[in-house]
C-alpha cells in the first residue's frame, strides 16, 4: 500500500470564465487508483461563488485522472461539482451538459501568453519590442527569450507524462505568446486534458513568479490577440461527408452564430476585427485555407470530396472548452445527415 496525493480539480461558480481550484486528499492504494476507486468529495461552494454560506457544501465528482510527475505518488483528478446530493449537476457543471459522442474528434489549440510583472515575457519595462514577424515560430533569445522556453518545453514533458494527448507546441506571432494543441476522440476527455493542461501550466509557473494570461486581446494594437481554434470531425464528416453535407453545416453554423459565439469567450469583440487572421464577430463566413474566415476548410477537406474536419477559428483562448464542444455539436445535430 501507498498513500496517494490526489489533487481534486474543478472550475469554480465565477463567470464569465470560471477559474481552477483544487485540493488535495491523500488516500491509500495498493498501486495507481482507477477512476472507480476514487470517492466524491465535498468542498465549501460559498468560497468559489457555488453555495450560499448558510448551505455551504458542493460536491466533487472524479471524471479523469492523470499521473502528476511533479510528486511521488500524485494523480491529478479532474472533476465536476455536483449538488449535495452527489448526483445532480452544480448550475456551473458545463461538462454534464454535453452530449457525448465518441466518434466526435476535437483538437484544440490553446494560445495564450506569459506574462511577468504586469506585461507579456520579453516586453520591456517601458514600451515595446521589435514589431511582429520574427516571433512567430521563432528561436534565438531575442525572438523567445530564455525562460520562457525552458517553461513551455517543462510543460510539454508534464503533460505529456500525465497521459494528456499533446499534438505540438509553437511559439505564437506575439512576443512572449505561445500555443500547444490537444486532441482527444470524444468531446469530454479532449476538454478535460485542455484543462488539465492549464491547470499544469499555472502552476508550473508559480515558482517562475509568471502569470499564464488567457484573456483574448491582453494588448491592444498590432499585436495580435489569443485564440483557442476547435478542429473538429464526426464519424459522419470523416466518413461520408460530401459537398451538399457540408454546406448545409456552414449554412447551420451561419444561422447560429451569435450562440456560438455566446460561449467561444469572453470580451472576443475586441479580437475578432477582421484583422490579425481573424473574421469580425458579427460575419460567419468560410474559406478554404483561409485564415480570415470564421471556419477554415482544409485543402485536404475539398481535395478528399468534402471529407475530415473543419477548423472554426472564433473561440477564443479564454473560452471553456466544454462548452465550446458542447455547441458545436449541438448545431451538427441540427443538420440531417443525407
Ligand atoms: P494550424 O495552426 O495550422 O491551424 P495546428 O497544427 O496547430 O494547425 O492544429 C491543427 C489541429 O487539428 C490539431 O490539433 C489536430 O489535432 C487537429 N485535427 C487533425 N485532424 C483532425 C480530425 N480528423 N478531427 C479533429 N481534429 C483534427
Ligand atoms: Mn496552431
Ligand atoms: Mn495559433
Ligand atoms: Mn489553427
Amino acid at each position: 500500500m501507498a498513500k496517494y496525493k490526489l489533487e481534486y480539480i474543478w472550475l469554480d461558480g465565477y463567470t464569465p470564465v470560471p477559474n481552477l481550484r483544487s485540493k488535495t486528499q491523500i488516500k491509500e492504494f495498493a498501486s495507481f487508483p482507477t477512476l472507480e476507486q476514487l470517492p466524491l468529495w465535498g468542498f465549501d461552494g460559498s468560497s468559489t461563488q457555488q453555495a450560499e454560506g448558510r448551505s455551504s457544501d458542493c460536491m466533487l465528482k472524479p471524471v479523469a485522472i492523470f499521473p502528476d510527475a511533479t510528486r511521488k505518488n500524485g494523480a491529478l483528478v479532474m472533476c465536476e461539482v455536483m449538488m449535495p446530493d452527489g448526483v445532480t449537476p452544480h448550475p456551473s457543471n458545463g461538462r454534464a451538459t454535453i452530449l457525448d459522442d465518441p466518434g466526435a474528434w476535437f483538437g484544440f489549440e490553446q494560445e495564450y501568453f506569459l506574462y511577468q510583472d504586469g506585461r507579456p515575457l520579453g516586453f520591456p519595462a517601458d514600451g515595446y519590442p521589435a514589431p511582429q514577424g520574427p516571433y512567430y515560430t521563432g528561436v534565438g533569445y531575442k525572438n523567445v527569450g530564455d525562460i520562457a522556453r525552458q517553461i513551455v518545453e517543462e510543460h510539454l514533458d508534464l503533460c505529456l507524462d500525465a497521459g494528456i494527448n499533446h499534438e505540438g507546441i509553437n511559439a505564437e506571432v506575439a512576443k512572449g505568446q505561445w500555443e500547444f494543441q490537444i486532441f482527444g476522440k470524444g468531446s469530454k476527455r479532449c476538454a478535460d486534458e485542455i484543462w488539465v493542461a492549464r491547470y499544469i501550466l499555472n502552476r508550473l509557473c508559480e515558482k517562475y513568479g509568471i502569470d499564464v494570461e488567457y484573456h483574448c486581446k491582453p494588448i491592444k494594437g498590432d499585436w495580435n490577440g489569443s485564440g483557442m481554434h476547435a478542429n473538429f470531425s464526426t464519424e459522419y464528416l470523416r466518413t461520408k461527408g460530401g459537398k451538399a453535407y457540408f454546406e448545409a453545416l456552414m449554412a447551420a453554423f451561419g444561422e447560429h452564430c451569435e450562440e456560438h459565439i455566446a460561449v467561444y469567450g469572453p470580451d472576443n469583440h475586441l479580437r475578432l476585427t477582421g484583422l490579425h487572421e481573424t473574421q469580425s464577430i458579427d460575419k460567419f463566413s468560410y474559406g478554404v485555407a483561409d485564415r480570415g474566415a470564421s471556419v477554415r476548410v482544409p485543402h485536404s477537406f475539398v481535395q478528399n470530396d468534402y471529407k475530415g474536419y473543419l477548423e472554426d477559428r472564433r473561440p477564443n483562448s479564454q473560452g471553456d472548452p466544454y462548452q465550446i464542444a458542447s455547441r458545436i455539436l449541438k448545431t451538427i445535430a441540427l443538420v440531417p445527415t443525407p
